[in-house]
């Protein structure tokens, strides 16, 4: 087989309908859009649109399947998400090509997020087991506590592009385990790998109506009235934080609970004293995994002064050897951005920071081809004033900004309202956890380029989120604690 077929054919074999109460079907309107190689800007194929109606008959069979779904024996519910895991890594080939194809990341990340997506099942497959309440005395002696947890009912999961199938699975994996149904609505840019993810739980037994997956064009058309409704008791939300603040209101009308995962302005810090090398391997992992379309992604290269010279010609020297190209293509490093408007966002903040001062080491420009690409990018000598410094860069390009002191440095990582991830590159253990406290995160890199692990709670502080995915408390964000006081005994 040509290596045209076998793209052919993984794209042919996902359906291309919405996934509702279990049944493939298409949109009540009948209507598709277009999904997109970013790397071609050609067509891949048409999927089914949804409106408000489709939106309506999701929300039904959610709501219909929610209490016999709560009622599963969690066993069960784990059973599911283990056969699930299973089926992702025995597809993770194909499933790694669909993405790339729809998305544009090089196969090899592609390879890599199939087996994180498909942790959170395996991890959440353990966890649907151990879901304790307790039991206890009243201070006074008199009365007893017992405490329930319980699934928060009906969940409304919306997800980005960036991360198409483990965004997806950090947020299923818990609702399956915790015994909540849901509806998904995947990004517009990427709807392929959701609906080849709801095709496997299907497969691996998951109940009619407890997932269903809506694509459309018409994101805010779908989600609101849903959200709206009543009969939705959770937003699980992962995407940018102007979105995240609408969806909040949104929210609001019903007092749902809520879970953000949104934008971040991470700062990487190199200290004097840290290892340079580690702290290269590291600032090439924080910048350069996804295309540096995460929200992890190291936004903010801060560098000690005498050593940041040095720091940026080896920066510079990895950069300029990446190999830029379709994704799916050997030895491609770094795939295109996702569409024209992100290229166009990238080359903008780049020559507002060139015309305030700023120095072009490798890079500064757009990619060859018809696809969204853009140059592995260093700038040195990056000015605060330069939008980027506030801006959530999400492309390929790593501005380098020097400091004296370990005060100018820790005050100026935490001058944003972003707080989702920092690095930090000192071999001094005082100064580790000093800054580690200081810095205002929800997680830290100590001399580590990459924080994700479904085993680890992920998350972000002030306008980067609320609420954690993944590890032990992951669950706890589709679980209500009920206490039942016992008198007279
Ligand atoms: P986005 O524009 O906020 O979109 C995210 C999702 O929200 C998509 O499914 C989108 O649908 C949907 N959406 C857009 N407008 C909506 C509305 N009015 N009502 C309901 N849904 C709506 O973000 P993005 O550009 O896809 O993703 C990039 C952002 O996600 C970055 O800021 C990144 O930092 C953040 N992110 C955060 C995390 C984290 O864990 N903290 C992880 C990954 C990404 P359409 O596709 O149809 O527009």
């Amino acid at each position: 087989m040509t290596v045209a077929d076998r793209e052919t054919q993984v794209v042919e074999r996902v359906s291309k309908q919405l996934f509702i109460g279990g049944q493939w079907r298409d949109a009540k309107s009948g209507a598709t859009f277009k999904v997109e190689d970013p790397s071609t800007g050609s067509v891949l194929c048409e999927v089914a649109d949804a409106s408000t109606e489709d939106a309506f008959a999701a929300l039904d069979a959610a709501a219909a399947a929610q209490p016999t779904w709560a009622a599963y024996p969690p066993r069960e519910r784990g059973e599911i998400l283990r056969r699930a895991y299973e089926l992702l890594m025995e597809r993770q080939d194909d499933l790694a090509l669909l993405m790339t194809l729809e998305m544009g990341k090089p196969l090899a990340e592609a390879k890599g997020e199939i087996a994180y997506a498909a942790e959170f099942f395996r991890w959440f497959s353990e966890e649907a087991v151990r879901i304790e309440g307790g039991f206890s005395l009243a201070p006074n002696g008199q009365a007893r506590f017992l405490i329930m947890r319980q699934p928060v009912g009906p969940c409304m999961l919306i997800t980005p592009w960036n991360f198409p199938m483990a965004m997806g699975t950090r947020k299923i994996g818990p609702a399956i385990a915790a015994g909540c149904t849901m509806v998904l609505k995947p990004a517009q840019q990427t709807p392929l790998s959701a609906l080849a993810l709801a095709d496997i739980l299907r497969e691996a037994g998951l109940p009619e109506g407890v997932l269903s997956v809506l694509t459309t064009t018409n994101a805010g058309g779908v989600t609101e009235p849903l959200l709206r409704d009543g009969r939705i008791r959770k937003m699980s939300f992962t995407g940018s934080t102007a979105v995240g603040r609408k969806l909040l209101e949104q929210s609001a009308d019903q007092v749902l609970r809520t879970s953000m995962e949104l934008g971040g302005n991470a700062p990487f810090l190199v200290f004097a004293d840290a290892d340079l090398d580690a702290a290269v391997e590291g600032a090439m992992q924080a910048k350069m995994r996804n295309i540096g379309e995460a929200c992890t992604a190291a936004n903010r290269i801060y560098v000690h002064s005498s050593i940041a010279a040095e720091f940026a010609r080896r920066l510079g020297e990895r950069m300029s050897k990446l190999t830029l190209g379709r994704g799916t293509e050997d030895g491609v490093q770094v795939g295109p951005l996702i569409d024209a408007k992100a290229r166009e966002k990238v080359q903008g903040l780049v020559d507002d920071a060139v015309s305030r001062g700023a120095k072009v080491l490798v890079g500064g420009a757009a990619g060859d081809g018809d696809g969204y690409f853009y140059q592995p990018t260093v700038l040195t000598d990056v000015p605060k004033s330069s939008e980027l410094s506030s801006t959530e860069i999400f492309g390929p390009v790593a501005p380098i900004i020097p400091f004296d002191t370990e005060e100018e440095a820790v005050a100026a990582a935490n001058d944003t309202e972003y707080g989702l991830v920092s690095y930090v590159y000192t071999q001094d253990l005082s100064r580790a956890f000093r800054v580690s406290e200081a810095l205002e995160a929800g997680m830290v890199g100590l001399n580590q380029g990459i924080v994700s692990n479904p085993a680890a709670p992920f998350g972000g502080v002030k306008h980067s989120g609320l609420g954690r995915e993944g590890s032990r408390v992951g669950i706890d964000e589709f679980l209500e604690t009920k206490y039942v006081g016992i008198g007279g005994v």
